[in-house]
């Protein structure tokens, strides 16, 4: 048994969490930077609700709405200049996990001067703009991560910033913005969640209290299945996901996520798979390693999914996913260098190889 617990944010999960704990905003400065996407923001409530929330608190604001999926650090050095030069005191991240992603960046060198080798270094200044996020996918759970995940051309990859100045001061969680998520995201954000519990579960970082966390957000995508498969998802199952999602984000807060998200990146940065879904298309054949070397972890696993046994987690996910992409073995090759390097390798409890990446990937595609 263990415990190691830490998290510095704020987390209001609620129906209109944004308008109740508007007073909150106050303390955090007289203007905020908002960081979004290019659309759903505007679309599905949750920038309203904040710029309300802004004026009840007499804070005035600035709009930077350039943020694409995948973020690149161009992007963030972008809203960090139009930060700097509005000399805005906070920063509100509204969207998926692109955008919040991006605000913890812009956060960050706002404050800072940072290489791009520096930004990725782990050694900072301890300064940063107050961070507040607002999930309106149900996936990543950045709003509890010191993580900020970038476009990393130089790695041809994506490549983590983290530290704990990353943590946001408040997360609002409010299911009400992912009522319009298209089924597809919808599916490929719960399966990013998924694969965050799962990984920590499987992460030599893992311990007890987390794997309760995860066993609970595992339990809650799961129990989702059904509705996600037949694509009738409710206000009630939209609300389980988002609930899913943030405590999978605690969950890699602290255990680290795993191959899967290291393999994933490649088929993001190179075919434009998205990130969720990428981490889908690999899960089972990860599962298949680990089982291996550790039969009985991923008997538990399956358990808790409810599910009989591996090739019922395989269908599941395949009828989730649907059809997969055409994938040349040669790219493979190049896949398993660039992942065997990330630093989330370690971090399995059942060590992969160069070879078992490649092996993996292999199995994910046939
Ligand atoms: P995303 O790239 O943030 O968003 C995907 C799409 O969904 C965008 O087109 C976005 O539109 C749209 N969208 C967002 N919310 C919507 C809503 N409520 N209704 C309708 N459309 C909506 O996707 P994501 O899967 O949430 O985030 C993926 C990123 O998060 C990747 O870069 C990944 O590496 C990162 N990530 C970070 C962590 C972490 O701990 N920091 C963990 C896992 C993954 P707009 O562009 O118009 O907003
Ligand atoms: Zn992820």
């Amino acid at each position: 048994m263990s415990l190691n617990y830490f998290l510095p944010t704020k987390v209001l999960l609620d129906e209109d969490c944004v308008k109740k704990n508007a007073e909150l905003l106050g303390p955090l400065g007289k203007k905020a930077i908002i960081v979004t996407g290019k659309h759903s923001a505007r679309v599905n409530g949750s920038l309203q609700d904040v710029r309300d929330a802004l004026a009840s608190q007499e804070i005035d604001y600035i709009l930077f709405d350039k943020v694409e999926s995948n973020p690149t650090i161009l992007t963030a050095r972008q809203g960090a200049a139009f930060a700097k030069e509005n000399n805005a005191d906070f920063v509100i991240g509204i969207g998926g996990g692109s955008p919040m992603d991006a605000a913890k960046a812009i956060a960050l060198l706002a404050c800072q001067e940072l290489s791009d080798d520096e930004l990725f270094s782990g050694q900072y200044k301890n300064e940063i703009l107050p961070l507040v996020l607002l999930p309106t996918t149900a996936g990543t759970g950045s709003e509890v991560t010191q993580y900020s995940i970038l476009t990393n051309d130089k790695a041809q990859s994506k490549t983590s910033i983290a530290t704990p100045l990353l943590f946001p001061k408040i997360a609002m969680v409010d299911a009400k913005y992912t009522v319009g998520l298209p089924l597809k995201t919808t599916i490929n954000t719960a399966v990013d969640a998924l694969s965050h519990s799962i990984e920590g579960m499987l992460a030599i970082k893992a311990n007890s209290l987390i794997d309760l966390l995860a066993t609970e957000s595992i339990t809650k995508i799961a129990g989702s299945f059904g509705k996600l498969l037949s694509g009738d998802i409710d206000a009630a199952c939209r609300a389980e996901l988002i609930y899913a999602s943030t405590l999978a984000g605690i969950v890699i807060a602290h255990t680290g996520t795993t191959a899967v998200h290291s393999m994933g990146y490649s088929l993001t940065y190179f075919h434009h798979i998205d990130h969720g879904r990428a981490n889908g298309l690999l899960l089972a054949a990860f599962f298949a390693f680990v089982e291996k070397k550790n039969p009985s972890v991923i008997r538990h696993l399956l358990d808790i999914m409810g599910l009989k046994d591996l090739a019922a987690f395989k269908n599941t996910l395949g009828s989730l996913l649907g059809e997969k992409e055409k994938i040349d073995r040669q790219d493979f090759e190049k896949f398993a260098d660039i992942a065997i390097k990330a630093k989330n390798i370690a971090n399995c409890t059942v060590v992969p190889t160069r070879q078992d990446l490649y092996n993996m990937y292999v199995e994910s595609f046939e």
